[in-house]
């Protein structure tokens, strides 16, 4: 299989395709789709970004939700546009940016105070203790100028067992204190065993997890979003593009990108589209850092055009000619292999927010806050093993030492 090695030979697909203009290609490809322009010449009052029930809350959410690590402080004509576009779901975490996310968010609030009650506020701890949760909560409601939260999050969690008793009572006080409205966890490791566990807790109300056209197809996961649907659990998708740790560019993916353009939308909304034809799906959370992401964004979500079989059929060929360029989040695998610990889904993470996300920045702060006796150790450990028990393939030790490189 050809691969393509540079954007150069977009450049040539575009030519040949007969899609000149720059502004023709998709968000992950950086412009704009027929169906933005299309969203453009529509007038902002008959925009609205659909709704679904979120679990059994009783709440109903945006399709797309606004991931809040950006630059939103400098940024507050965007959030008022999602409002006005009813995107108002809104994602943040008490770490995002050192807190400029949330203060951000407050200084919106702030000045917008009508706004407050037509958001569905989400925000995430990673304190991994019931003291350091408190405190993180009571920051973040002091940061964004708010009473409550209505949906608090462990951030990232890898496995049940984080989601202890204690957990589960800090979460019934936080509720009955009015400081949150929903509890549950955020994860983007061991997704499906998180869900499925997660799911026979009885107590978890919402999960955000890694989900897109590569993740979505497996049994496993499959099972896992339908315990989680009986259980009544709401489920909000991240990582939708399924960017990878190694960025390349395939025939199937340029046929891919070809053929939504005859749709009228990109491969980029394509992949979310993938994601909403699954009405267990409650939401996307996507970075929007500015209006032209928000607005493909918001285009996607009110475009009705559907995937046929062969669109999902060509996007599962993709992914599996690429299967080795993107970690899939199983770490209970590859971690497992290794004589000592390292957070190998963690530095494939911070990769693919540099490669894949075009976020360097991201990628060296988190790189950064890693246990730095671990960060220490990470180029003189053997990844052979790791490498043996990986499903997709991944050639773990060079990345690790690429990200090193990059990174540290
Ligand atoms: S490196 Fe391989 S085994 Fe480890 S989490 Fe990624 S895909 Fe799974």
């Amino acid at each position: 299989m050809k691969k393509y090695e540079n954007n150069c030979s977009r450049r040539n697909f575009l030519k040949t395709a007969g899609v000149v203009g720059a502004g023709s290609m998709l968000s992950s490809m950086g412009g704009s789709s027929a169906a933005s322009a299309a969203l453009t010449a529509r007038t902002t009052a008959d925009i609205a970004v659909p709704k679904r029930p979120f679990g059994k809350t009783g709440e109903q959410v945006a399709v797309l939700s606004l991931g809040g690590m950006f630059d939103i402080p400098n940024n507050q004509l965007l959030l008022r546009q999602a409002v006005r576009w009813g995107a108002t779901y809104w994602d943040t975490a008490h770490s995002y940016g050192g807190g400029r996310s949330e203060n951000g968010i407050g200084k919106y609030f702030a000045k917008f105070p009508q706004d407050r009650r037509k958001i569905f506020l989400v925000s995430k701890s990673g304190a991994w203790t019931v003291g350091g949760m408190t405190r993180h909560l009571n920051k973040s409601l002091e940061r964004m100028q708010t009473d409550y939260i209505d949906l608090f999050f462990v951030h990232g969690i890898s496995g049940i067992d984080e989601m202890d008793d204690d957990v589960k009572r800090w979460g019934e006080k936080a509720k009955a204190a009015g400081k949150i409205r929903f509890f549950g966890f955020s994860t983007h490791s061991n997704m499906e065993a998180c869900l499925r566990d997660g799911a026979r807790l009885g107590w978890i109300d919402g999960i955000m997890l890694t989900y897109n056209y590569r993740l979505m197809h497996s049994d496993r996961m499959r099972a896992a979003v339908d315990a989680c649907v009986e259980a009544g659990i709401g489920l909000t998708a991240m990582k939708t593009q399924g960017g990878g740790q190694v960025m390349t560019h395939t025939e199937t993916e340029m046929t891919l990108a070809g053929r939504f353009i005859q749709k009228g939308f990109t491969d980029g909304q394509a992949k979310m589209k993938a994601v909403w034809q699954n009405p267990r799906i409650a939401s996307i959370c996507s970075q929007m850092p500015n209006l032209s992401y928000l607005s493909e964004n918001v285009a996607a979500a009110v475009n009705k055009t559907h995937l046929g079989y062969n669109d999902i059929r060509l996007m599962r060929k993709y992914a599996s000619e690429t299967s080795s360029d993107y970690c899939a989040g199983c770490t209970r695998i590859c971690e497992a292999a290794l004589p000592e610990p390292v957070p190998v889904g963690d530095v494939m993470r911070y990769l693919m927010y540099s490669r894949s996300y075009g976020d360097p920045e991201r990628a060296k702060a988190e790189f950064g806050q890693m246990n730095a006796r671990v960060r220490q150790r990470l180029a003189a450990v053997d990844y052979t093993a790791a490498e043996k028990q990986c499903p997709q393939g991944l050639n773990i030790g060079l990345l690790v030492a690429e990200a090193i490189e990059e990174l540290a």
